[in-house]
């Protein structure tokens, strides 16, 4: 059964609720008609105070679309598509197709959303101030605030740091950056929003018992979505030991055309930004076979002015110098055989044929993910 609506789609990125939101919207119409306008702006009709309170929750949800679209924008900037913007009952969702590839990306895409709030905030805030200007009634006046002051609530809360909140991204891109290891900057930034969690649980309590039953019991049902959803992102983060077994065939990384003998370093320029993921180029020799490689460092060592005249035949590396790996080695044995913490590449061989190399930045993930 599909649980949420498509609305419609705004900058390219469809826009769909969940049904639980049209439940809170009636809730939170209410709230407002009867409860927040009338004891703010006491002594106005009923059917003003509906009027307002309808036209605040979509005030409200617009919001919430505002911080999600703030989030999109970013992403799509940082080449990361986002694939829908869901309102659910505790705010929205960017649902972002994959990862950010760097941590200043993660930075950015996280960021964006409660910067966008506190943008809405000063809209209503200048609209405030502009409706002392102009008569308007004093219930719009009242809800114009409410509605800076819920955008300020929603950029505040998001930057706390307990993921999968905005605060725990920012906090797992600075981790990130630190330490350059991504699964661990998870698993810390997701361990910390179980701990965050779980005291926000313990304070909504002891607030349903000493003062308000109904807030603490909010912030007690917000606490526990939290602490799940941080424990989902924590266990797919689990370290798994297994995973050093695996073969490293599979992780080999595909080498450009080789190139012939007369090339210059502009050639293997092109070769480069045709391949960006290669360490390396082959290059044939006189008798058309693969004898040596160059390698990407020779680019920095040229010029840009003589690269189209400098020939590569001056930089090459023996093939036979090149470590070699067999795809069926593990990830285990290869690391202890060539390093770790290092940077290295090798060939990988089964004794006649190679078009792959194996990078150590690629070891070095798989030794995250599998490591503690
Ligand atoms: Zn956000």
């Amino acid at each position: 059964m599909r649980t949420h609506l498509r609305i419609g789609r705004l900058l390219g990125v469809p826009i769909g609720i969940n049904i639980g939101v049209l439940l809170v919207s009636v809730l939170l119409a209410y709230t407002l008609a009867k409860v927040t306008l009338p004891s703010g702006a006491p002594g106005h009709m009923s059917s003003s105070y509906w009027f307002a309170g309808v036209l605040g929750v979509i005030g409200f949800m617009a919001s919430l679309v505002a911080h999600e679209l703030g989030h999109s924008y970013v992403a799509a900037k940082n080449n990361v598509a986002v694939s829908e913007i869901t309102l659910w009952l505790f705010g929205g969702v960017a649902k972002l197709e994959r990862d950010a590839d760097d941590p200043g990306a993660e930075f950015r895409i996280a960021l964006a959303g409660p910067a966008m709030s506190f943008v809405a905030a000063g809209f209503f805030l200048i609209c405030v101030l502009l409706s002392h200007q102009i008569e308007i009634s004093p219930v719009f006046e009242l809800l114009l605030i409410w509605l800076f002051a819920m955008n300020m609530i929603l950029g505040v809360s998001n930057l706390i740091p307990a993921f999968p909140l905005d605060g725990g991204r920012i906090l797992r891109a600075w981790l990130w950056r630190r330490t350059g290891r991504r699964i661990t900057a998870t698993r810390t930034a997701t361990l910390w929003g179980q701990i965050l969690s779980g005291i926000f649980a313990a304070l909504s309590l002891i607030s349903m018992w000493r003062w308000s039953f109904l807030s603490g019991m909010w912030g007690l049902i917000l606490a526990v979505f939290l602490f799940v959803a941080s424990r989902v992102e924590w266990a797919s983060a689990r370290p798994d030991p297994t995973m050093l077994d695996w073969e490293v065939g599979p992780l080999g990384r595909q080498l450009p055309d080789p190139l012939n003998p007369a090339s210059t370093v502009a050639d293997l320029e092109n070769a480069f930004a045709n391949w960006p993921s290669a360490p390396l180029v082959p290059v044939l020799d006189h008798h058309g076979q693969v004898s040596s490689v160059v390698t990407y460092d020779v680019i920095r060592r040229v010029p840009p002015a003589q690269r189209k005249v400098v020939p590569l035949s001056s930089y090459l590396q023996p093939m036979w110098s090149l470590p070699r790996v067999h795809p069926s080695e593990s990830i285990n044995s290869v690391r202890s055989r060539l390093g770790n913490g290092r940077y290295w590449f090798a060939l990988i061989t089964d004794g006649n044929t190679s078009n792959s190399v194996l990078v150590s930045e690629d070891v070095d993930q798989v030794v995250d993910s599998a490591t503690i």
